[in-house]
């Protein structure tokens, strides 16, 4: 049996706690499952499998006890850029490929505190840049619905691992699209938080003011699930917020009668797939039988200038935060110089792939005198304008509705020689985590045989909504319920 990893986390619950089935049962039937596929997807950069089977018969405790919560006993993967405490954490990169951290990631401790059994470290894009996971300095991940296509990046480990049953939720960070646009890519359904509801500590920085981690998951439901469990404020993150939380399980009540939905037109952008588009106008029409009142006819006028934004300042950041591997504290180290400075060049020429060279290049520019003012400054009041553009339509909309992603998995290989075409796979991705904003990316369909994903984007901390947008969504329609036949 290794079917048991295509669950959903509500329907594993059940089985939990009615004890059908054990979670060491289901923990060895994902490690078989991983045994199988893996071979073939490569979304996994380290197996935890004595860590899990451990985790897993302290949850089969916990839940003969009766002490179980809605995750205990759960398989998870978690992208390779969240510190586990004594398992290796590489954010895909030559720079960290043997750095076991000392602590966990706050979001670590939470999903242990909720009793999930994890069963590996998620492939990605290096230090979580990129769209594809071909940036990863170790291997590409396939997408599970064609092995010749991307998973979608940076979190494609993850999403990939989820789509083919070697887990049964995964936990991915999102930049400019990470989460959403792997979701989209695999069919699964992806949520990037409001900036600040989920801790960061722990998890290694690319954009700080961008990086939010969040669910990928079956459906909405178990997106909640997970929301609720690693949700809230920390100490140890200044940015996370002391806003109250809501149980967002108790929020999915199905009913989105009345619902005012808002469709920005910039979305649709000029280079999407016909088909992509059709299937997305499709999944609004849905929403609209169900009671949503749409408009279809909403403009965010500034949209257009979210891609030159983003990489501006995220590179910027990336820039600032990627000065620290310099080979002294930790990490990769060149050593066999007398120079103190070569050492360190060496160590980053090394230990760095060509798209973070690009990054920290691109950054170190845009931060330098002379072009401060120019690049830096200008980008961050662009970012106003457009944070602004969201907040008036929020006065008149309940939520947003574009595609996630203007094209289907595209294939291996295909954009690695043309990063700006790479760029482009996030330009209706980006500019949410300019804004802060929360969105989620879930199933809406099939082109050629290819997943094409709907965005539902929400007012900050309003997680809710979208959920319950999303879950009215999946109670109507089965997308979310395909599987890839590997
Ligand atoms: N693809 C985008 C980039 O390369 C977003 C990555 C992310 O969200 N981590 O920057």
């Amino acid at each position: 049996m290794t079917g048991n990893g295509r669950l959903t986390i509500r329907e594993a619950q059940r089985l939990l706690e009615t004890r059908q089935l054990s979670s060491v049962e289901l923990t060895k039937d994902c490690l078989e499952r991983i045994r199988q596929v893996e071979p073939e997807v490569h979304a996994f950069v380290t197996v935890s499998d004595e860590l899990a089977l451990k985790q897993a018969k302290e949850a089969d405790d916990l839940l003969a006890a009766g002490n179980g919560q809605p995750l205990t006993g759960i398989p998870v993967a978690v992208k390779d850029n969240m510190c586990t405490r004594g398992v290796r954490t590489t954010c895909s990169s030559k720079m960290l490929e043997n750095f076991i951290p000392p602590y966990n990631a706050t979001v670590v401790e939470k999903l242990k505190a909720a009793g999930a059994v994890m069963v590996g470290k998620a492939n990605m894009d290096e230090f979580a840049m990129g769209s594809s996971t071909e940036n990863s300095a170790f291997f590409t991940t396939a997408n599970p619905w064609d092995k010749n296509r991307v998973p979608g990046g940076s979190s494609g480990g993850a999403a990939a691992a989820v789509a083919a049953g070697e887990c049964v939720f995964g936990l991915g960070s999102d930049t400019g699209g990470s989460i959403r646009q792997p979701a989209s890519f695999c069919s699964v359904t992806g949520l990037k938080p409001t900036y600040g509801r989920v801790s960061r500590y722990g998890l290694i920085a690319f954009a700080s003011s961008l990086d939010q981690i969040g669910p990928l998951t079956r459906d909405a439901t178990d997106c909640a699930l997970v929301m609720d469990a690693i949700s809230g404020y920390d100490s140890n993150d200044s940015t996370s917020s002391p806003l109250p939380l809501p149980n967002l399980s108790a929020c999915l009540s199905g009913d989105i009668k009345g619902l005012r939905l808002g469709v920005p037109k910039e979305y649709f952008v000029q280079g999407m797939q016909p088909e992509v588009a059709a299937a997305v106008k499709e999944a609004i029409g849905k929403l609209e039988e169900l009671g949503a009142e749409i408009d279809w006819e909403v403009s965010l006028p500034s949209t257009s200038y979210a891609l030159a934004v983003y990489y501006i300042i995220a590179p910027s950041e990336a820039s600032a935060n990627l000065a620290r591997y310099d080979g002294v504290k930790y990490g990769f180290s060149y050593t066999d110089t007398d120079s103190m400075w070569q050492a360190m060049e060496k160590t980053r020429e090394l230990g760095f792939g060509a798209e973070v060279k690009r990054r920290i290049m691109l950054g170190t520019y845009a931060l330098s005198a002379g072009y401060y003012d120019a690049w830096y400054v200008k980008a961050q009041k662009v970012r106003t304008l457009i944070g602004r553009e969201f907040d008036q339509a929020f006065n008149k909309y309940d939520a947003l509705l574009t595609p996630t992603s203007p094209t289907v998995p595209f294939k291996i290989g295909e954009r690695m020689d043309d990063p700006f075409q790479m760029y482009l796979s996030d330009v209706c991705t980006l500019p949410i985590n300019i804004a802060g904003v929360p969105a989620v990316s879930i199933p809406a369909g099939f082109s050629g045989g290819l997943p094409v994903g709907l965005q539902i984007i929400g007012k900050p901390y309003d997680e809710a909504t979208i959920l319950k947008i999303a879950d009215a969504y999946q109670q109507a329609t089965d997308w979310h319920k395909k599987r890839p036949k590997i």
